[in-house]
């Protein structure tokens, strides 16, 4: 039965990452069969609650199908060193004998994955919106998200990011794993400054709002927005309904909005399951960043804007009533 590790991503406040559940749901393969390795890098945030987690017995981070929790320690320090992360994920994928390497597409996960597949010498498939981990195929989107590509990984471990959100998690009948299915590995670098990279400082530019990247909603604003004040109406029915605020480019270069905010090709992809576009027009760049949407919905006074060629639902109104009304029918 083949072994997919996934190696999981916390968030600051110390909890797994809801988008790691699709990832998990893409290991399980087909058909539910493989076997799945959460690897947790010691020191993580949420370290200690993916121990209390598998205690406990009950918690989502088994029902979503992982068979077994690796948490990685090491000589040195592991947090900060990317080069180090990378080789003790390497040196607990082969004691584990395992077959695929799967993360999330995200800041971090570029960082590390790219080590790891350069330091296997196997190739890597990065931003998937769809893998199969069994027959070794990835998809990913190319040319601003106008074709998908079918890319058959030539390797024998495969090594692979996925969009957050791309792929969607589905929950296992039922789960037996249990505290007996924690482990722990240590990886001994060979010196204690083990790698050429360290992190030393971590700076939060959106602190206490939700990324853009991992959000299951985002309502976005374009240029119809005016002004940054006028992102309160789109803030205020965000928080209803435990959404991310983006922007179009047009609203950052006016100084609307801080770039990372900014969805499209020159900011950030985006997979959300709800996109909400708010005088937005829809250019190619704009849906270059968020084309994966599960639902595209599109609020623009012009109703032949080419957003209402590209969305599933479309609202021909002023953003300065829709919002409004919209926040107060879920109040
Ligand atoms: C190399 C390159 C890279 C780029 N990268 C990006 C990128 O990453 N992201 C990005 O977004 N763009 C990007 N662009 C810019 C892109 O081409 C568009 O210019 C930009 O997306 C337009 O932003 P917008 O839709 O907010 O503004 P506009 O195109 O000006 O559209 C505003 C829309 O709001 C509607 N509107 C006006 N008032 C209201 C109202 N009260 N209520 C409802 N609707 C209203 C209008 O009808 C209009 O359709 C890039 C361009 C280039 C050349």
């Amino acid at each position: 039965m083949p072994k997919i590790g996934v190696l999981m991503e916390m968030s600051d406040g110390g909890k797994i990452k809801d988008t790691n559940y699709g990832v998990i749901t893409a290991a399980r393969g087909k058909d539910n069969s493989n076997e799945v390795y959460a690897m947790i890098i010691d020191g993580s945030a949420g370290n200690d609650a993916v121990k209390a987690d598998f205690a406990a017995f009950n918690n989502d981070f088994c029902c979503y199908g992982v068979n077994k929790a690796i948490i990685i320690t090491a000589n040195g320090d592991l947090q900060n060193s990317p080069d180090l992360q990378a080789s003790a994920v390497i040196a607990a994928t082969k004691e584990y004998g395992l077959n695929a390497i799967l993360g999330l597409s995200s800041a971090s996960g570029r960082d590390i994955f790219a080590r790891i597949a350069a330091n296997l010498d196997e190739p890597m498939a990065s931003d998937c919106v769809a893998i199969d981990v069994d027959a070794k195929i990835a998809v990913k989107s190319h040319f601003s998200g106008k074709t998908f590509a079918t890319i058959q990984l030539d390797c024998s471990t495969m090594i692979a990011t996925i969009r957050p959100n791309a792929i969607e998690a589905v929950k296992v009948a039922d789960s037996s794993v249990n505290a007996a299915n924690l482990e722990n590995f240590t990886f001994n670098a060979p010196t204690s400054d083990f790698g050429k990279v360290k992190r030393v400082e971590v700076k939060k530019g959106t602190s206490g709002k939700i990324d853009i990247t991992e959000a299951p909603i985002i309502i976005t604003g374009g240029r119809a927005i005016k002004n940054g004040e006028n992102y309160k109406i789109l803030e205020e029915c965000a928080a209803l309904l435990g959404a991310a605020v983006g922007a179009s480019r047009a609203a950052v270069d006016a100084g609307y909005a801080p770039h990372s905010m900014q969805v499209g090709q020159t900011g950030k992809t985006v997979s959300p399951k709800l996109y909400i576009a708010c005088g937005v027009s829809g250019a190619v760049q704009h849906f270059a960043g968020m084309k994966t949407s599960k639902i595209i919905v599109g609020i623009n006074t012009d109703k032949d804007a080419p957003i209402f060629s590209k969305c599933d639902y479309g609202i021909v109104g002023d953003i300065f009533e829709v919002i409004p009304a919209l926040t107060k029918a879920l109040k």
